[in-house]
C-alpha cells in the first residue's frame, strides 16, 4: 500500500517546480518581448533619423541640378548639402559603433570590438582635447585638461569615442564664454576621468533618460549643433565594454559633470 501511494506523495513538489517553471518562462517572454519592442522602436528612429538629411540632400541638389537655385545662392545650399551628409555620416558611424557593442555584450568576446591593451587615459583625453580645441575656440568655450598619466586595459579607440562623446556634448551644450574641464586622476586608487562643463544643464527628470538612444532634452538644439541623439548611449555601452560606473551630476542653468570610475587595475 506504501508503494501504491508514493507518486502522489511526489506530486505536490512537481507541481510546484512546474509552477515555478511556467513563471520563469513567462517572465523570460516578457523579457524577450520587451527586447522586441525596444528593438522595433530603435529601429523605427533609425530609419526616420537616416531619412530626414538623405530627404535634405536630395530635395537641395535636385533644385541645383534642374536649374531652379539663383547661382548666388549655389554655395549656400551647397553648404546645407554638406552639413546633412556629415551628419549623415556621424549617425551611420555611431549606429555601427553602437550595433558592434551590441554584439560583443552578446556574445560576451570582448575581443570582438578589437584589441584590449595598456592605454594611458591622460594620453586619450590629450588627443581629444587637441581634435575639439578648434570647435570650443569657435563656441567661445575654454576648454581645458589637468591630471595624471593613468593606465588602464582598455580598447584605445573606444575610449578616445567615450571621452570624445562627453568632451563633444560639454562644448555643444555650453554658452559663450563658458569653459569645460577635462580631468584624469584617481579616486580612491581607481582610475577616473570627469568631464564638467559650465552649460545649460540637465533638468532632473531627464538625467536618468539621457543615456537612452536617440533621447534628446532638447530635439532642436541637439540637431542643430551636429547631436546624432547617441552619444551618451554609446558612453554608457563602452563604460560597460570597460567595467566602468557612470556617475552624472547637473545643475539647470549651472552645468554638468559626469564621472567614468574604471575598476583597480
Ligand atoms: P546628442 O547627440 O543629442 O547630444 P547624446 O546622447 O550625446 O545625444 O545626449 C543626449 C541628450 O542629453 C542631449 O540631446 C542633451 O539634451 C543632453 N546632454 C548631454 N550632455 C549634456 C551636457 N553636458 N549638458 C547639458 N545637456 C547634455
Amino acid at each position: 500500500a506504501e508503494n501504491a501511494q508514493a507518486p502522489y506523495v511526489e506530486l505536490e513538489p512537481m507541481v510546484s517546480r512546474l509552477n515555478e517553471q511556467h513563471h520563469d518562462l513567462v517572465e523570460r517572454m516578457d523579457q524577450v518581448q520587451s527586447a522586441d519592442d525596444m528593438r522595433r522602436e530603435f529601429t523605427a528612429n533609425v530609419t526616420h533619423e537616416l531619412k530626414t538629411p538623405i530627404a535634405a540632400i536630395s530635395g537641395a541638389s535636385e533644385l541645383i541640378r534642374d536649374g531652379i537655385v539663383r547661382p548666388e545662392d549655389i554655395p549656400n545650399f551647397a553648404s546645407r548639402i554638406y552639413d546633412d551628409a556629415q551628419r549623415l555620416s556621424a549617425l551611420v558611424s555611431d549606429i555601427l559603433t553602437l550595433s558592434k557593442l551590441d554584439e560583443t555584450e552578446r556574445s560576451q568576446d570582448r575581443q570582438l570590438f578589437g584589441s584590449v591593451e595598456p592605454v594611458d587615459l591622460l594620453s586619450v583625453a590629450s588627443d581629444v582635447c587637441q581634435r575639439y580645441e578648434q570647435r570650443a575656440c569657435d563656441a567661445g568655450v575654454k576648454l581645458k585638461l589637468d591630471g595624471v598619466s593613468t593606465t588602464i586595459k582598455g580598447n584605445p579607440r573606444l575610449l578616445d569615442e567615450l571621452i570624445g562623446n562627453l568632451v563633444s556634448n560639454a562644448i555643444r551644450y555650453n554658452r559663450r564664454s563658458g569653459s569645460v574641464f577635462v580631468w584624469v586622476l584617481p579616486q580612491n586608487g581607481q582610475p577616473c576621468v570627469r568631464v564638467s562643463d559650465t552649460g545649460i544643464g540637465i533638468p532632473q527628470e531627464d538625467q536618468a533618460k539621457v543615456f537612452e538612444r536617440f533621447y534628446r532634452v532638447d530635439k532642436g538644439r541637439s540637431r542643430e549643433k551636429g547631436g546624432t541623439g547617441l552619444g551618451l548611449a554609446i558612453v554608457k555601452h563602452a563604460a560597460a565594454f570597460h567595467d566602468a560606473t557612470i556617475d552624472l551630476k547637473s545643475e539647470l542653468g549651472k552645468g554638468t559633470q559626469i564621472t567614468v570610475t574604471f575598476p583597480a587595475q
